[in-house]
């Protein structure tokens, strides 16, 4: 029977709106064999306020000792460490590390009846960005340096073993969702090899990994190219793998294909652990309204369960991840139903209390 503990960090902003919504989803999906120990934390922007703590010792003990982490969003702008940078990134890079997250797989995927901003979605939209989560230009987090008032720089690190992991992660990634979904698989080394060396030794590495997968097609394409066919041709792919920064970037634009950051889920996962959250932030411009879309982290749930049903090799938890995706997939169909950031007037809990009703009666 899988039993699993979760530990739920609603944070600032919306977080704690599209938090309540998905702990309904995640409660409806329970059943025999499935058990969810939810536990929730207070993390971010607003403790800092109060406490002069974003993380506090004890709630990121409790992350690590977690079969999971599903987090909504952190951070305030008014809310700010004594060095005046946000505490968000300080936060999440602190978790990341600690939990050794290195893989932040980004689907981007337009659901039927969701808008896009292109003309022409008849081929559809179905990819993934994998970032590398915790090296390249983000390794420098922290350090960095200004000298006078002249000059200021950051390094960007490649290693061998931070690239090989996540490229391993791209090729297995391709191949199960080419068993899922039918289609050749395919990976894209997005880079900028042509320019920097740290970026020709990526391709070099991920080549050399790809080696290892004939049955999958690797590729690689410059990312200021890949900026341009993910607008014109986003048919075309399948799983883009990239450096940290890269993968920043071109993950929000996958985004507004396809409906815009409330549709954009995450999993960031390490050989360990995972940390599941949208790829948005805390939107401080609607929250405490009701109206924030809560999909992207409905949908981070059910990568979640999808992943603890790899991990623990669970079909009980895999099939319910699948049920989560399948009923957000049957809401959007239906489009009776919809938040105002896909074309809708519904509110938050009505989205988790209906995506909750439809996995109820699929289960
Ligand atoms: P961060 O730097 O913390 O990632 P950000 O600057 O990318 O944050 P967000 O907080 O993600 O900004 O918000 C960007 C825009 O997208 C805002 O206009 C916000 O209202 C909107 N937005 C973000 N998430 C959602 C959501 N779940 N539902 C509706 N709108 C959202």
């Amino acid at each position: 029977m899988g039993q699993y503990r979760i530990v739920l960090l609603p944070g600032d902003g919306i977080g704690p709106e599209i938090m309540r919504a998905t702990a309904e989803v995640l409660r409806a999906v329970e059943r025999d064999g499935l058990r969810l120990e939810l536990v929730e934390h207070e993390a971010g922007s607003e403790l800092y306020r109060r406490t002069g703590t974003a993380l506090p010792d004890e709630v990121l003990a409790d992350c690590l000792d977690a079969n999971a982490v599903l987090l909504a969003a952190i951070g305030l702008p008014d809310v700010r460490l004594e060095d005046g940078t946000e505490v968000q990134p300080t936060m999440m890079m602190g978790l990341r590390r600690s939990m050794d997250v290195f893989a932040a797989v980004r689907p981007i995927r337009l659901y039927p009846g969701v808008p896009s901003p292109l003309a022409d979605t008849s081929r559809g939209i179905d990819f993934i960005v994998l970032r590398e989560n915790l090296e390249g230009l983000f390794t420098s987090f922290g350090g960095g340096y200004v000298l006078g008032d002249d000059v200021a720089g950051d390094s960007l690190v490649i290693t061998r073993r931070g690239t090989e992991r996540v490229v391993e992660c791209a090729f297995e990634l391709a191949r199960r969702r080419s068993e899922r979904n039918g289609r050749a698989p395919k990976v894209t080394c997005v880079d900028k090899a042509n320019i920097f060396r740290s970026f020709a030794f990526f391709r070099k590495v991920f080549f050399e990994v790809a080696s290892n997968f004939d049955d999958v097609e690797a590729e690689a394409v410059y990312v200021d190219a890949m900026s341009l066919y993910l607008v014109q041709q986003p048919h075309a792919y399948d799983v883009l793998v990239m450096e940290n920064q890269f993968g920043d970037i071109l993950s929000d634009l996958g985004a507004a294909l396809v409906g815009g950051l409330g549709m954009a889920p995450s999993a960031e996962i390490g050989l360990d652990r995972g940390l599941f959250q949208p790829a948005h932030g805390t939107a401080p411009d609607i929250a405490g309204k009701g109206i924030a879309n809560p999909l992207a982290l409905i949908l981070s749930a059910a990568m979640m369960l999808d992943w603890l049903g790899e991990r623990h090799d669970d079909p009980v938890a895999n099939v319910a991840g699948r049920d989560i995706e399948q009923a957000v997939e049957r809401l959007l169909a239906e489009g009776r139903i919809r938040t105002r950031d896909i074309g809708g007037d519904a509110r938050t809990d009505d989205i988790g209390d209906a995506v909750a009703r439809l996995c109820a009666k699929g289960s």
